[in-house]
């Protein structure tokens, strides 16, 4: 397969065949994302991506997962889009589930139909990053959304028949503004209703504009008791319908899982449990992205 630099994908992608259609981020502005920092977006040519379908045929005929890297493939033209799914279908016919990430703007940009073709056409999964419900938050990490936007995108998906994952980041507001950014993305999510939501924990890096604000002291990531409160905060005013919640990424000092609502007071228990006692968390050193 041709990969070029970092390839990103969700967990829950680990076993998908990963088919990279462009390289880097459409947006790639936001302050503490380092995943493609040094790498301009384009789109890789069809012929190339071709040619990993005809390798993924001859190699990955057990594989019924296509996930399409990197960024923001949804942000491609429709045309694109459809051929490219058509021929997956045709050279991948045991595929049961092609999934990207999608931000809100390339939601945006398709029309209900748009998205409801790629649905026809063998999309399955949307993985959003909505990072905070709080527009200030948002503007301070140069997200390049708002709240609103991206609850309007995530419905828009949901309304298509497609399965939306959201993703939000715990820490990203610092110490000041951690219960609101707590409350406000709780507030979003219950908005949305995505099928699944994925609560990772802020790891400032260095080659970061947010890492180079916090070397200046211009912001201070909040330690992992004030992660679990927030979380304890988020999880509270959560009230989704039913939802696949998921904290147990690399980056989170408290692996947790569950449904929501069914699980909701355990979560919180569990939560409560770790305040109280510091050894259960997983140690700074093993945290990983
Ligand atoms: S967080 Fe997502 S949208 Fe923001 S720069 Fe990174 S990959 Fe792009």
């Amino acid at each position: 397969m041709n990969y070029i630099g970092n390839l990103i994908r969700p967990p829950s992608e680990a076993d998908s065949i990963i088919l990279q259609v462009t390289v880097g981020c459409s947006h790639n502005r936001c302050t503490f994302c380092g995943a493609y920092k040094d790498v301009h977006f384009k789109v890789k040519p069809a012929a190339t991506v071709y040619a990993d379908i005809a390798f993924a045929k001859n190699h990955f005929a057990h594989k019924n997962r296509v996930f399409l890297a990197d960024g923001d493939v949804l942000i491609l033209k429709q045309d694109y889009l459809t051929d490219l799914f058509k021929v997956i279908r045709r050279e991948l016919p045991q595929v049961k589930r092609i999934s990207l990430y999608g931000s809100s703007k390339a939601i945006t940009r398709k029309t209900r139909e748009q998205l409801c073709e790629l649905k026809s056409l063998g999309l399955n999964r949307v993985y959003m990053g909505l990072e905070s419900g709080c527009n200030k938050v948002l503007k301070q990490v140069k997200k390049g959304d708002t709240v609103e936007s991206m609850v309007a995108a995530g419905v828009k998906v949901k309304d298509c028949g497609l399965f939306l994952s959201v993703t939000i980041l715990l820490g990203l507001a610092g110490a000041e503004a951690s219960a609101n950014h707590a409350v406000l993305t709780a507030s979003a999510l219950n908005d949305i209703n995505p099928h699944q939501i994925a609560a990772l924990t802020l790891m400032v890096l260095e080659n970061t504009p947010l890492g180079r604000s916090e070397r200046k002291g211009l912001f201070q990531m909040i330690g992992p008791g004030a992660v679990l409160k927030e979380l304890y905060i988020l999880v509270s005013n959560l009230d989704v319908k039913r939802s696949q919640f998921f904290a147990n990424h690399a980056s989170n000092y408290l692996p947790l899982s569950g449904r929501m609502p069914k699980d909701k007071y355990r979560i919180l228990a569990e939560i409560e449990s770790a305040l109280a006692d510091s050894r259960m968390l997983v140690p700074e050193n093993l945290r990983a992205l």
